[in-house]
């Protein structure tokens, strides 16, 4: 392993930082880039391994009180990387095998703000230190970006629905969750990644998320490999295939990767209990899950 304290210790922008970089220096085929910054200037980074061409997208952390997502994605990286190198076969899986006709690209969080906030609080983002405390009790909890956008309400993808149905809800200005903002892609978080997709043009992604351990694949005309790789997901896991409830339907990612660039996805709820899952959660869930995200690199 990398350094057994990264696995130990919450995985703020300080320690992700420093495991990507043994990451890197351990693998020196594994290739580090910067999709874009956030609203406070953190860098939002994704590290790929294998065929740069279509490559299988895996991003968690959309949300900052799921930032143990961030450790399951770095653990696979690093777990992906050691059976490249050495073509073994983890799970029965030729991992070197499949990364040579398709890589795979890991952002291992893509709300580097919303972590930092619901790991250190509202100090952590000074210039939006105001607008959180205002509408934040308890900064753990926190899932939008640093002024209190939804990054998975922010993707567009039946977004006028989605405003509607935030509205009869009462959810009308910034919030710790569950308000899109006034217009798709009003984000940096979200002008990145919807940037990046546009331009590698992944041939399936997956959406981590917390918690339920259950999987969706469900959007408007689903395609059939979002489907299949759902149900393989789910078999492999024992997570649960099941429809999202109605207001987390559209403005999501995988939803906008469905509905608009008609590419196979799923979103993946990890763990179970209360956001924040504890960090006793991380080594369990990834032996759970492990499987599942190996053999889905061949969905
Ligand atoms: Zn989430």
């Amino acid at each position: 392993m990398i350094n057994i304290n990264t696995y130990n210790a919450e995985p703020d922008y300080f320690l992700r930082n420093a495991a990507i970089k043994n990451l890197c220096e351990k693998f020196n085929f594994l290739r580090r880039g910067t999709i874009g910054r956030s609203l406070c200037g953190r860098e939002i980074t994704a590290l790929t391994i294998g065929n740069r061409l279509s490559p299988v997208l895996y991003a968690a952390a959309f949300h900052g009180s799921e930032w143990l997502n961030c450790l399951i994605l770095l653990r696979l990286a690093e777990e992906v990387c050691e059976a490249y190198r050495s073509k073994s076969r983890p799970e029965g899986t030729d991992v070197y095998k499949i990364l040579q006709k398709r890589g795979l690209m890991i952002i291992p969080c893509v709300n580097p703000d919303g972590v930092e906030i619901a790991l250190r609080g509202s100090s952590s983002c000074v210039k939006y230190k105001k607008l959180i405390d205002s509408v934040c009790a308890d900064h753990r909890n926190w899932q939008a970006n640093a002024r209190g956008i939804d990054l998975n309400h922010n993707f567009n993808a039946g977004f006028r629905e989605l405003k509607k149905l935030e509205r009869e809800n009462g959810i009308t200005s910034p919030a710790p969750t569950r308000y899109g903002g006034e217009a798709p892609f009003s984000e940096p978080e979200t002008i990145a990644l919807g940037n990046l997709c546009l331009r590698r043009r992944f041939s399936s992604a997956i959406a981590f998320h917390s918690q339920g351990r259950e999987v969706y694949c469900a959007y408007k005309n689903t395609p059939r490999r979002s489907i299949k790789l759902g149900e393989t997901f789910a078999s492999l896991s024992g997570y649960r295939v099941a429809l999202p409830e109605k207001l987390a339907t559209g403005g999501g990612f995988k939803d906008w990767m469905i509905g608009y660039l008609k590419t196979p996805a799923i979103t993946v709820e990890t763990g179970k209990g209360r956001n924040p899952l504890p960090l006793k959660c991380f080594l369990p869930e990834y032996e759970r899950i492990r499987k599942a995200l190996l053999r889905c690199l061949l969905v």
